[in-house]
């Protein structure tokens, strides 16, 4: 690391993590990843910006930084303001522009952070909008001596995107595979089928990776996940499981538990798309 005194704005939480990755935990809210190549890092998502990343990812590395999201959603992309060169899904980019709304920010940074903690309110009222380069299924970043490659995984939203480290057999996950919950009910989730057809389609990868590092929980072994989902998943569509009822964000839901992880989904839109609701 170039400087152990990195200010971490009372923020960000910093850990090495195998094979030069760094996560870097905001608030307990969602876990950011820097990846060092040889000649170029790479930031998985930016989080929601309270605090300033850019300092503190210039205190671990003078490599260039590219930014990559995983998803539009603003816990993952609200940051991408304070760098340079940021890649998006193609898939997401509308739904980048709805969860990039200053209101939504700061609704979420206020929400979510204890007092006292990140930025005054004040200073929250920016522009964080910046011009992206999109990306899709089977784009390759190259950061000399390590390739990120992208396998896209529509479910929890359209443009989710896996992050998987070739040489290092890594996976970045998103919101899309993680113990604990997962979020497939909200209004711009795909149904429920369609995120079982994704899983089947990146099995190998995930089962491949050594480690999975999520957005959201520990990191953990690929293998004890997926084959959870699918099977669960499975069972929810052939009607031999059902979840609880579940409520957020004035949405209801379904929540069925598993062994290591749940899935959230709506029990109207099992397998067709949606007629109303959001347009994204
Ligand atoms: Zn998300």
């Amino acid at each position: 690391m170039k400087n152990q005194n990195v200010n971490l704005n009372k923020v960000y939480n910093l850990s090495r993590v195998p094979e030069g990755v760094y996560s870097i935990d905001e608030s307990g809210i969602v876990n950011l990843y820097l990846i060092l190549g040889e000649k170029k890092a790479m930031l998985v998502d930016t989080g929601m910006a309270s605090g300033n990343l850019a300092g503190v990812v210039s205190g671990i590395t003078d490599l260039s930084v590219i930014v990559v999201n995983t998803h539009g959603h603003c816990d993952h992309i609200c940051g991408n303001y304070q760098f340079e060169t940021i890649y998006a899904p193609e898939k997401d980019l509308k739904l980048m522009k709805t969860f990039s709304n200053i209101s939504l920010r700061i609704i979420a940074i206020l929400k979510n952070l204890a007092k006292g903690q990140g930025p005054k309110y004040s200073t929250i009222k920016r522009n964080n909008r910046k011009p992206v380069i999109p990306f899709g299924d089977g784009a390759v970043f190259d950061l000399g001596g390590r390739t990120i490659r992208a396998f896209e995984i529509p479910g929890h939203t359209r443009g989710s995107v896996l992050l998987f480290d070739e040489q290092n057999r890594l996976l970045f996950s998103g919101d899309s595979i993680q113990r604990g919950q997962m979020w497939m009910f909200l209004k711009e989730s795909i149904p429920l089928a369609s995120y079982l057809e994704s899983l089947k389609k990146v099995r190998d990868i995930v089962i491949k990776s050594s480690i999975v590092f999520p957005s959201h929980t520990e990191s953990f072994a690929g293998t004890e996940v997926v084959d959870e989902l699918i099977n669960g998943i499975g069972n929810i569509l052939n009607g031999t499981a059902t979840g609880d009822p579940f409520r957020k964000f004035f949405i209801e839901g379904r929540k069925y538990d598993m062994e290591s992880c749940c899935v959230i989904y709506n029990p109207r839109r099992l397998f067709a798309e949606r007629r109303e609701g959001f347009n994204l």
